[in-house]
């Protein structure tokens, strides 16, 4: 599959992210995590109804790992994961829950307040990050898919390696502008404490592990 491009209401959204001068970047933790959890909870539910399958709660976490030498954040969960057809469908769109209201209702607002006011979800990955990628497989699968955009350019999908189902968020965090210093989201006690403050209902462990120059 070659290089697809964004929908457009998918474009003005992340235009927004990408560019705003805008203080609660630290959200975009707050969004993958609670993407992560959303994920277990589905294939949660699967080992409930389905008699066939056993749930071991060890099994069940969200894991992040920092990579500073290559500036890598990665968020990984051992959800229901997304096949080849659900990254195009739900990564490629972001007419989801919170973002139409984002759109109806401040249509003629900037957006300093308002992303933290909704759920933006997913794309706000790109405040934080020029790359992401997306490395998934799906529950009942045996194909991995890895799904990349800087964002700008739309994204690409194609086939990868992986082992376990769920799903891996790679950032490539950005570089420190005059601004702002993007290398606090490769420091363990900020995101330790950016956790505590929006994630800390979250039902399933969340572990940390750094990657050591
Ligand atoms: P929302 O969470 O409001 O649906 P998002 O932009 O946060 O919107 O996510 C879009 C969709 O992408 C989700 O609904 C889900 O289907 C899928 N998705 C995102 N992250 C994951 C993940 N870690 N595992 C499985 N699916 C995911
Ligand atoms: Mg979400």
């Amino acid at each position: 599959m070659g290089r697809k491009q964004f929908k457009a209401e998918s474009k003005r959204l992340l235009d927004l992210m990408v560019n705003s001068i805008y203080t609660h970047r630290e959200i975009f933790l707050r969004e993958l995590i609670s993407n992560a959890s959303d994920a277990i909870d589905k294939i949660y539910y699967k080992t409930l109804t389905d008699d066939s399958l056993t749930f071991d709660k060890d099994d069940y976490f969200i894991k992040i790992n920092i990579d500073k030498e290559n500036r890598l954040l990665k968020i990984s969960d051992t959800g229901i994961g997304m096949t080849k057809e659900e990254l195009d469908d739900n990564l490629g769109v972001i007419a989801k829950s919170g973002s139409l209201a984002f759109k109806k209702e401040n249509e003629l607002k900037d957006g300093h307040d308002i992303i933290g006011q909704f759920g933006v979800g997913f794309y706000s990955a790109f405040m934080v990050a020029d790359e992401v990628t997306v490395m998934s497989k799906a529950f009942g699968s045996d194909e991995a898919y890895k799904w990349e955009s800087n964002g700008i350019e739309g994204y690409t999908i194609e086939p990868c390696q992986k082992e376990t189902i769920g799903t891996d968020i790679i950032l490539k965090i950005k570089e420190n502008t005059e601004d702002e210093k993007f290398d606090d989201y490769l420091e363990e006690y900020r995101l330790q404490s950016i956790i505590k403050k929006y994630s800390d209902f979250i039902r399933y462990p969340i572990k940390m592990d750094v990657t050591e120059r």
